[in-house]
């Protein structure tokens, strides 16, 4: 079945503003490869921002918008929206493959009103989406997550970035046979929905709502099962001051185990975690 068969008004929509995402930010790569790396952040950050909010300007769209560049309510602000435009900026500027453009689509404020969502690699143009009760795709292709594993044969990523918290991860990380850091959370997950990789972690307490929601939505709908802060399925408001802990995989017998090597050690996480949320 072919993608058109499928989409809906909402997907549509996403699909839209994502595109117009990927145009401007690779117009900013091309004409501005001058910019230190800083201020080309800041140059791409804003693009996509902009891109996202002339989309649903000119669709005339009635939405409550949380990003991660701001907030902003268009029309009676019936639906909401939670955006980064760029997940990934820093990957993006220096020229290493990896960056999105993540938005989602909830008929309330938190993570379980989502209608659909998509995370589009910016790069590629490669587009992971998904709508609620009807599966995840890449493209036209249908996504699910990768078969059984075990830590010790599985593929992880785990963001360690400013890595405080390392030593409630470290029976996981001597275990672990292929660890990978992709420095985009919203990729890492989609990764997981898709198969590529086997299970994400990011127990840093910094994670933010707008780089997670699009793709736990889509990992969800493919069939990946994922922690929040300790709690299966946990849900997770939809404004740009939530944080979370997150632990998804592709089964719940790798998620299971991942937990029970990171277990022993849970209540130093859970403290460094609300250590590092006060900074
Ligand atoms: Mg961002």
């Amino acid at each position: 079945m072919f993608q058109s068969d499928v989409k809906g008004e909402q997907a549509s929509i996403l699909f839209e503003a994502a595109e117009n995402v990927r145009r401007s930010v690779l117009d900013v790569l091309r004409e501005r490869r001058d910019l230190e790396v800083k201020e080309l952040k800041r140059v791409l950050d804003l693009s996509a921002h902009n891109a996202i909010r002339e989309t649903l300007s000119n669709l005339g769209a009635s939405m409550n918008v949380v990003s991660e560049e701001g907030e902003y309510t268009l029309g009676g602000g019936e639906a909401h929206l939670i955006v980064d435009p760029i997940d990934g900026t820093t990957n993006l500027a220096r020229g290493v493959g990896y960056a999105t453009t993540s938005i989602a689509i909830s008929e309330t404020p938190y993570l379980s009103g989502t209608l659909a969502a998509i995370v589009m690699e910016l790069n590629s143009g490669l587009a992971y989406w998904a709508e609620r009760g009807k599966g995840a795709w890449l493209g036209d292709s249908r996504i699910k997550p990768s078969g059984p594993a075990g830590v010790k044969d599985a593929m992880i990523s785990i963001d360690i970035s400013k890595g405080s918290y390392l030593r409630s991860l470290e029976r996981l990380i001597y275990k672990a046979g292929h660890l990978r850091q992709l420095g985009c959370a919203s990729i890492s997950l989609c990764h997981v929905a898709s198969g590529r990789i086997d299970a994400h972690i990011d127990y840093r307490g910094a994670l933010r709502a707008t780089d997670a929601a699009a793709a736990l939505f889509i990992l969800k709908e493919a069939g990946g099962v994922y922690i929040i802060d300790g709690a299966m399925d946990n849900d997770l408001m939809l404004s740009r001051g939530s944080r979370l802990r997150l632990v998804a995989a592709s089964s719940q017998g790798l998620l299971d185990e991942i937990m029970s090597l990171i277990g022993e050690r849970q209540g130093f996480a859970f403290r460094e975690a609300t250590k590092t949320r006060e900074l």
